[in-house]
């Protein structure tokens, strides 16, 4: 009888070897970057009660509509599989207190989930970086972020070929009368838009801009755009928004249709947009939620916050070379094996990466090694006087690793 094998869900990666290193390179770097920018660290929980979600994200949201992982636990209580972090940030912002620290900038990353279907750069499991100041009202936060971003890929070595795309919603009254003047434009045309445009036209008319759907988009094109409608203090935000950007030398490009669809997001919407990895262009996209706070039952908090794709930032760096082996121990006499694993963990506390060569048979343990990716070689054998050892060197330090011996036969 041969049993079935379970298959990996749908939508999932088993993430290996050089991707994973690239997947690794861009954590790292955003953790560097972190720093750099002074942002403090959280590791949040990867599920939360689902009300966190669907009333911070609103019912009406593609990712409360169809997305999320939602599930009864044993205790008969709805929980949810995060789709996003900045619901869970909000919620902990209120029952941890976490007021007292601000403006809070906070930075966390790891997996979300999303029932999508999957695609090249779309998972059902996926992977975020993500920055939130939480508790700034002002237009310099907006721009440190806005920084902070795109320092992120330029240190990746990804920022040719992805644009910062900004735009701004205005405040309440600024993003009201923009809605109004959308819900009378698109009730025009209602009958030739998508059906899922023409079910969000008087709740979400702001959602149909974002719309993937080729029968909405030669509506979009020719939409109010938001400029119009814009109060003075909406437009002197967005001004020392883009000075400040100007400033601090973050290029950007005016998107006058690119919208955040939840009701919270005000002033700053920004994604970085590439055309390198097809449909799924957008790898880092935020803007500013000072409303989002209050839907969970806090104070008024303006906020800002972006995320990434860790996946689609890994695909733009491409593949990251598994490291080399500073040090091949090869141990070519079994008598020789004590002073091999001596060896081995010296090289080791000495700080340079080393591997074993101690099995199959003895004669080819030295070719393994010089067929293997090394930087130099320690063979170690038996002569009439014990242990014997040697060190070919292939481009690593020769000397290093002889004092690291020599200090071995000194103890
Ligand atoms: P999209 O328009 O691609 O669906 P989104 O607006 O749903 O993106 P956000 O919720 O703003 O995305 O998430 C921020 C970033 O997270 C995206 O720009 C993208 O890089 C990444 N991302 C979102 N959903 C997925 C997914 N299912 N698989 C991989 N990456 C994703
Ligand atoms: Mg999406």
């Amino acid at each position: 009888m041969t049993l079935e094998t379970p298959q990996a869900i749908r939508g999932t990666q088993d993430i290996f070897g050089a991707e994973a290193e690239a997947f690794q390179h861009v954590v790292a770097t955003f953790e560097r970057i972190r720093r750099l920018y002074r942002f403090r660290r959280a590791e949040m929980p990867v599920f939360e009660k689902t009300a966190v979600f669907s009333r911070s994200l609103g019912e009406t949201t593609d990712v409360v509509a169809k997305e999320m992982y939602s599930f009864d636990d044993r205790g008969g209580e709805s929980l949810t599989l995060r789709p996003e972090f900045t619901a869970g940030l909000a919620r902990a912002w209120i029952t941890d207190g976490w007021q007292q620290h601000a403006p809070l900038r906070i930075a966390t990353h790891g997996p979300l989930f999303r029932y999508e279907r999957p695609q090249k750069g779309r998972y059902r499991q996926f992977h975020q970086l993500d920055a939130e100041i939480i508790g700034a009202a002002e237009p310099q936060a907006d721009v440190e972020l806005l920084a902070m971003a795109d320092h992120l890929l330029r240190d990746l070595g990804i920022a040719d070929g992805v644009t910062l795309q900004l735009n701004t919603l205005g405040d309440a009254s600024s993003r009201e009368a923009w809605r109004n003047a959308l819900i009378d434009y698109f009730e025009g045309h209602r009958a030739l838009l998508s059906e899922d445009s023409q079910d969000r036209l008087q709740r979400n008319p702001l959602r149909i801009l974002d719309s993937k759907d080729p029968r909405d988009k030669p509506f979009t094109a020719d939409a109010p755009g938001i400029d119009e409608y814009l109060s003075g203090e909406a437009q002197d935000f967005f001004g020392a928004v883009t000075a400040g950007l100007d400033a601090a030398g973050v290029a950007w490009m005016r998107a006058p249709s690119l919208v955040r669809g939840l009701d919270y997001y005000r002033h700053t919407a920004f994604e970085f947009v590439t055309d390198r990895l097809g449909a799924q262009g957008t790898v880092l996209g935020g803007g500013r939620y000072d409303g989002l706070i209050e839907t969970l039952g806090g104070a008024h908090t303006p906020a800002v916050g972006w995320a990434a794709g860790i996946e689609r930032l890994a695909m733009l760096v491409g593949e990251v070379a598994e490291g080399r082996s500073d040090a091949t121990v090869v141990v070519e006499d079994e008598r020789a094996l004590a002073l091999g694993h001596r060896a081995l963990a010296a090289l080791r506390n000495a700080g340079l990466a080393a591997d074993l060569i101690a099995s199959g048979s003895p004669r080819k343990r030295f070719d393994k090694a010089v067929k293997s990716n090394t930087r130099a070689i320690l063979a170690l054998g038996w002569g009439a006087e014990g242990a014997t050892t040697r060190v070919r060197n292939v481009d690593g330090d020769a000397p290093r690793i002889e004092a690291v011996i020599a200090g071995l036969s000194a103890a």
